[in-house]
């Protein structure tokens, strides 16, 4: 059986791509769904939860550049805005709940078959078959929670706070290539894990978090809850509330 997955190439496009599940590596998890799931053949562009608990477990496997404690603060993050726009409730529990429905993990390259190019991110789909969500990113990437209003990263920077080993001294200004996780996170948990698919207006460029490049927005656009309503309905939270909780997002992890 094939599946359509979201790839974040570092060229900045990010492929919708078909592929066969024994094209992954870290795809045989025991994270069988039994219940909370609409069966399907292409998890992207449908509802695939049926508004009941969505549950989500992060992996042991480590990012050495962000804690654990911290990753799960930003996964948190990435899914807080999907669960204050919609019905669904999106937990995280512990591995050892085995009725976990999205797995989220970093994998290096050499223990993920599918970053095998250089180019590979991070990739992300919603479940079918039986099989729960799943967000895979690229340990072997510089992720740093970083706003994009921060700017660019200078070496010096970096290798200060212990990101890089060493740089040229000759040029302390010149910027190293950084990701922020907390918006490719949000790409791919909050969209694709829950059923959204591209939006591919070039008009929503610098708005939208599911406009297939990276573009580092941290915030949902108009488009995006549209797109997440359509497919699962609008929530009833207070705006003062949600806003209040949302204002977590930017202040709550950055360098
Ligand atoms: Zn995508």
């Amino acid at each position: 059986m094939t599946r359509q997955i979201c790839v974040h190439s570092k060229d900045k496009k990010y492929v919708n791509h078909d592929v066969r599940e024994s094209q992954f590596s870290s795809q045989s998890f025991n994270g069988t769904l039994t219940h909370g799931t609409i069966p399907n053949d292409n998890a992207l562009n449908k509802q695939v939860w049926d508004n009941s608990e969505i549950i989500y477990w992060t992996n042991d496997s480590d990012y050495e550049h962000i804690s654990l404690k911290d990753q799960e603060k930003i996964i948190k993050l990435a899914l807080l805005e999907s669960s204050l726009e919609t019905p669904l409730v999106i937990r995280q529990r512990k591995r050892k709940s085995a009725d976990a429905q999205i797995k989220i993990n970093w994998l290096k390259k050499k223990d993920e078959k599918y970053f095998k190019s250089d180019s590979t991110l991070a990739f992300g789909y919603g479940p079918g078959w039986g099989l729960g969500g799943n967000t895979t990113m690229n340990a072997d990437v510089l992720w740093i929670p970083r706003r994009i209003d921060a700017g660019p990263m200078t070496v010096k920077e970096a290798y200060d706070l212990g990101y890089i080993e060493n740089y040229n001294r000759e040029f302390p200004n010149s910027s190293v290539k950084t990701y922020d996780p907390l918006h490719t996170l949000k790409h791919e948990c909050g969209g694709h894990n829950l059923g959204c698919n591209h939006l591919t207006d070039v008009n929503l460029r610098y708005s939208a978090v599911m406009f297939p490049y990276y573009n580092g927005l941290r915030r949902f656009g108009t488009a995006d809850k549209k797109y997440l309503h359509s497919l699962y309905g609008k929530a009833s939270v207070n705006h003062k509330i949600k806003e209040n909780l949302l204002a977590r997002i930017f202040n709550g992890i950055s360098v």
